[in-house]
């Protein structure tokens, strides 16, 4: 029988969740909807040194931002909860007591510092079958002198027994089968009495366990765990329900080797989470994709094509198509170079494509920043942006190309006034004036037609008449096209604005 698709994303509140987290998440929430199956989002916070508060919220909401839906979790609830780590600490006691009486697990009671001397000791230590009877532990201990130490509350860790010269296989549905030999794992330690919680490898395996997850997708980072977590699964008797690991590409930098981090973020401008995220420790502040205006669509699809190609060009995919399209097949095993450009192009294109009201309300925010924007409709708004957005990366850049919509210029361009603005300019002007009164229709392509016309009858100068009219109602020699613009400031405004520009702007000599 087929098993039910549960996956799990499952972050540790260590700090602001980083983009490549958010990739895990995206496939997850991908495979999972593809196959009907459940999301879990699961916090592993059994390592209480790095927590960090807030961390968990912050999850939370980038997740919500993007559409990313989690069915059970801490929030959503489910059948298989507590979904924070730290709430399940008599869960795992239970397996931590079956893998110690089957002599899969041992106590050991070496503190740090008889750890570090034996570092310095043996080159290359490795606390295994082959340094384990050296070491203070219930292997090597009389089981007297064990018991009066847990007797006297002696803190002490668990680790797990790994026999050592065996083959271990993980089976992985991107990078295939891939074989360790268990020499070269150490005895990880499971369990720490000091906060009596397990470490990240037992309450995980634990978790997908008892969570029946189908599959671990998670990042490349995880994979050197994953022959670990094999024995584990295999000690605990649970090899039949294993589920089937994916380890995702890894992000690599936009230049040169290596993984992506912070710091070429930083370097290179462009945010590496989610959110704008706030230090609680330090107060620095770190930019996030949503405060530097770039549209959920357009991250989540930018995200889905690092490591996951359609098979074809195809590049742009909403939410539903990816969940339609995507597959493990067409996963790299490479890694995926963090090319922010093209995630500059994917906003681009999800702003020009993006109807223009609804673009109104992403501005509306942007606009209440620089001017009242109770005094526009939602019409006249749309209509402004719809008529600029072409030239924009970002939605914070629709002000600077769409701010004369808004309210009159208050200078105007020097180098335009010099090339434009002539010593006949402000009679011509003045005529234009009344042949835009005249117009009774003020569409784009009516006033278009007797504008042109009125200045061709006349032989005027088109470029220096048109220039000058733009140089008066945006400031500058740019924008879209000025009829556009007149149509949508209308008569009346369009003349005030020719008015004050006869009366601020003076010929500059050239
Ligand atoms: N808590 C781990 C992390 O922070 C989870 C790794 C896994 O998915 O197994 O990424």
């Amino acid at each position: 029988m087929e098993r039910q698709v549960r996956v799990r994303f499952a972050p540790s509140p260590t700090g602001p969740l980083h983009i490549g987290g958010v990739r895990t998440a995206l496939y997850n929430y991908l495979f999972a909807r593809q196959h009907g199956g459940v999301m879990i989002l699961r916090i592993e916070d059994t390592d209480s040194t790095r927590f960090v508060p807030g961390a968990e919220d912050y999850i939370n909401e980038a997740l919500a931002w993007l559409g990313i839906g989690i069915d059970e979790g801490v929030r959503e609830g489910g059948n298989y909860g507590p979904y924070k780590q730290s709430e399940r600490r008599d869960i795992y006691r239970k397996y931590v007591k079956q893998l110690l009486d089957n002599d899969k697990a041992y106590i050991a009671f070496d503190t740090p510092e008889e750890l570090e001397a034996k570092r310095q000791e043996i080159k290359n230590f490795q606390y295994d079958a082959s340094t384990r009877m050296m070491m203070r532990n219930s292997l090597s201990m009389p089981a007297d002198e064990v018991k009066r130490l847990l007797d006297a509350g002696t803190k002490h860790v668990v680790r797990f027994k790994i026999e050592p010269d065996k083959q271990v296989v993980v089976n992985d549905l991107i990078r295939g089968t891939v074989t360790v030999n268990s020499s070269t794992l150490d005895d990880k330690v499971l369990y720490k009495s000091a906060d009596d919680l397990p470490t990240y490898h037992l309450a995980n395996i634990v978790d997908d366990h008892l969570m029946e997850v189908s599959h671990v997708i998670r990042g490349e980072e995880w994979l050197p765990s994953a022959p670990l977590h094999v024995l584990l699964y295999q000690a605990l008797g649970w090899t039949d329900t294993m589920p089937q690991f994916v380890h995702l590409p890894l992000l690599l930098k936009p230049d040169g080797k290596g993984k992506l981090s912070k710091r070429d973020g930083d370097r290179l401008g462009f945010p590496v989470f989610p959110l704008e995220w706030h230090d609680p420790k330090s107060g620095e502040v770190s930019s996030g994709y949503r405060e530097r205006g770039y549209l959920p669509q357009a991250v989540v699809n930018f995200l889905a094509l690092l490591g996951w190609n359609p098979g074809d060009e195809r590049e742009m995919f909403t939410m539903q198509e990816l969940i339609n399209e995507f597959s493990f097949e067409h996963c790299s095993k490479k890694g995926a170079k963090f090319d922010f450009e093209k995630g500059k192009w994917f906003n681009h294109e999800y702003i020009m494509n993006m109807p223009d009201d609804s673009l109104a309300q992403v501005f509306k925010p942007v606009l209440a920043r620089h001017a009242d924007a109770q005094a526009f409709t939602d019409d006249y708004i749309a209509r402004a942006v719809g008529l600029v957005k072409g030239r924009v990366n970002f939605i914070e850049e629709l002000w600077d190309q769409a701010a004369f919509f808004f309210r009159a210029p208050l200078t105007y361009a020097e180098k335009d006034v010099r090339k434009r603005w002539k010593p006949e300019t402000p009679a011509i002007m003045r005529e234009l004036i009344q042949v835009l009164r005249g117009i009774d229709d003020f569409t784009s392509k009516n006033s278009e037609e007797i504008v042109l016309g009125w200045i061709k009858e006349h032989d005027y100068h088109m470029g220096n008449v048109m220039n000058a009219f733009r140089l008066t109602v945006v400031g500058e020699c740019k924008g879209p096209h000025m009829f556009d613009i007149t149509e949508l400031l209308g008569c009346d405004e369009t003349v005030a604005r020719i008015e004050r520009g006869l009366q601020n702007i003076q010929p500059i000599d050239a």
